[in-house]
């Protein structure tokens, strides 16, 4: 008998998805990631839970009804990483006429219908407080609601509820061969390790090395694949309101500038064709220039390559035919051949609903309980989405030592499970060591053993985005006490 009913290599977005599923429905799952969790493409995404306004002129309808439709599963599941906000989009007549963004909002209103979020609306922006970070010429915006996530704590939270529903899951952990028979007998170099493993089936999530790992690791013939890199900016913030800007650029491309932790401002996306290792993308000069000249269009205040403080790029995959976004499942069963399920690509809107999908394609094989993913709370977000300030509140007045802005991070990262962190704390001292204005030895010492931090980085890139202010000398001392409690 195989040891596990379904492996997966990869912990981004889709792995995690399909441990959380699989587990849930009964299966006994085991998730194998080479490095940190969300490490990759995962942790790279525009951060945007929305419908695609640019799909609606494709006259994607359908896809984007379900994406609208899996926008309200999030807020219901994961109301502390996935915030509503209103999106502006200045009009001007380049581009897109103003007709015509009316006419799409109407449609992407009609197909929102029943989200309990907001209509669009037109804004007067000469006399609107959006307009004030932008240059004078744009006389009206359209206004419409949309969402956005924390991209990497979600991976994490998935994560944790596939645990929580008995997957295990092994960071620093690379399977380096897979044999198939009527079984799979996996080789896996687990932290220093060899380690074998059997399992009844086996996922392929790995994202921009799907192709590599399917041709070297299980060598299975894959289909035609093209390499895309994704990637964004950040700068100082550039804007006071809490909106996000969606711009027009000269060619067509729509350019999101978003605030993105409190004191910087997230633009993007450019993506392009990618050659190489995805381990090392990087964003190219050009790019960086493509975004600052896109945003300095819009902005008053322009923007400059040397202002960005931080670039995030990452590949992923996309079948060499048509470069959808949408995401791809391939599934393969013989007779005597254990199933391959090979899932890459997509946005993280739907990333639910399609490793929902894909865990059904093994129903034959075993034994399932059904659907559950869509009804049940991520870790820490059993609250309903319109009290996320009410949260906060009921966190200030149980420690009544943090700051507004302390308690808003908070709440977002780890929403009812809060106390977990924190435990019974009375002042701040009792949280132990700080590392920067936020980070206490107390989080710290949680994100390590209850959510796979191992170095710095994963916590001050991905658990968190402390990374962004933290002083040098207080990363040295973090890297320092992480040492230790391992
Ligand atoms: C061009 C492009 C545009 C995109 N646009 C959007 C968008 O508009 N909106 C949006 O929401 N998302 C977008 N995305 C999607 C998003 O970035 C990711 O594709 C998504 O998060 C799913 O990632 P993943 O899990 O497939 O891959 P990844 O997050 O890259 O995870 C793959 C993991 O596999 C691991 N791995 C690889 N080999 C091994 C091995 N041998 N053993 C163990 N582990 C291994 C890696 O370390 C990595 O962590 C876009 C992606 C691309 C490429």
């Amino acid at each position: 008998m195989a040891d596990y009913d379904l492996a997966i290599i990869g912990g981004g977005l889709n792995g995690v998805s399909l441990a959380r599923d699989a587990a849930g429905r009964g299966l006994r799952v085991i998730l194998i990631e080479q490095g940190d969790l969300g490490g990759a493409a995962s942790s790279a995404t525009p951060r945007l839970i929305h419908g695609d306004l640019s799909v609606l002129e494709r006259r994607g309808f359908w896809r984007v009804r379900r994406a609208l439709s899996e926008r309200r599963t999030w807020l219901r599941i994961a109301p502390h990483l996935v915030r509503p906000m209103r999106f502006v989009i200045p009009a001007h007549s380049d581009e897109r006429p103003p007709w015509l963004l009316r006419a799409g909002l109407f449609v992407y209103d009609s197909l929102a219908s029943r989200s309990g979020l907001p209509g669009s609306a037109t804004l007067d922006i000469t006399h609107h407080p959006v307009g004030n970070a932008l240059k004078r010429p744009f006389g009206i915006a359209f206004e419409y609601a949309d969402c956005v996530v924390d991209d990497s704590r979600l991976v994490v939270l998935t994560a944790l509820d596939a645990t929580e529903h008995g997957a295990e899951i092994r960071t620093g952990a690379r399977c380096v061969r897979a044999d198939r028979a009527d079984i799979w007998r996996l080789a896996v170099i687990d932290r220093g390790h060899r380690r074998v493993i059997t399992t009844r089936a086996l996922a392929n999530a790995t994202g921009g090395w799907t192709s590599m790992v399917a041709d070297t690791v299980l060598r299975q013939p894959q289909p035609a694949m093209a390499a895309m890199q994704m990637s964004q900016i950040i700068v100082p913030r550039l804007f006071e309101s809490d909106n996000v800007y969606v711009f027009q650029n000269n060619d067509g491309r729509l350019i999101f500038a978003s605030p993105f932790e409190r004191d910087f401002t997230l633009i993007g996306t450019i993506t392009h064709a990618f050659t190489g290792d995805p381990a090392i993308v990087a964003i190219p000069g050009a790019d960086v220039s493509y975004l600052c000249e896109a945003a300095s269009r819009y902005f008053r205040e322009r923007v400059a390559p040397t202002d960005v403080v931080r670039t995030v790029s990452g590949v992923n995959l996309t079948p060499a035919s048509a470069r959808r976004r949408d995401g791809t499942t391939l599934f393969h069963a013989r007779r005597r051949k254990a199933p391959l399920l090979t899932m890459f690509g997509g946005d993280v809107t739907t990333s639910r609903l399609r490793a929902e999908q894909a865990v059904t394609r093994l129903t034959p094989f075993y034994p399932m309980s059904p659907r559950w993913t869509a009804g049940a709370a991520l870790p820490g977000g059993d609250f309903a989405w319109d009290r996320f300030e009410t949260e906060v509140d009921l966190a200030r007045d149980r420690w009544r030592f943090l700051a507004e802005t302390q308690a808003q991070r908070l709440v977002a990262a780890y929403g009812s499970r809060l106390s977990a962190v924190l435990g019974e704390a009375k002042t701040r001292d009792e949280l132990g060591p700080a590392f920067g204005p936020e980070l206490t030895g107390a989080e710290a010492r949680y994100l390590m053993s209850h959510e796979w931090a191992r170095f710095p980085d994963d916590i001050l890139w991905r658990r968190s985005k402390l990374g962004l202010t933290m002083p040098a000398a207080d990363r040295d001392a973090l890297a320092a006490f992480m040492a230790d409690v391992i």
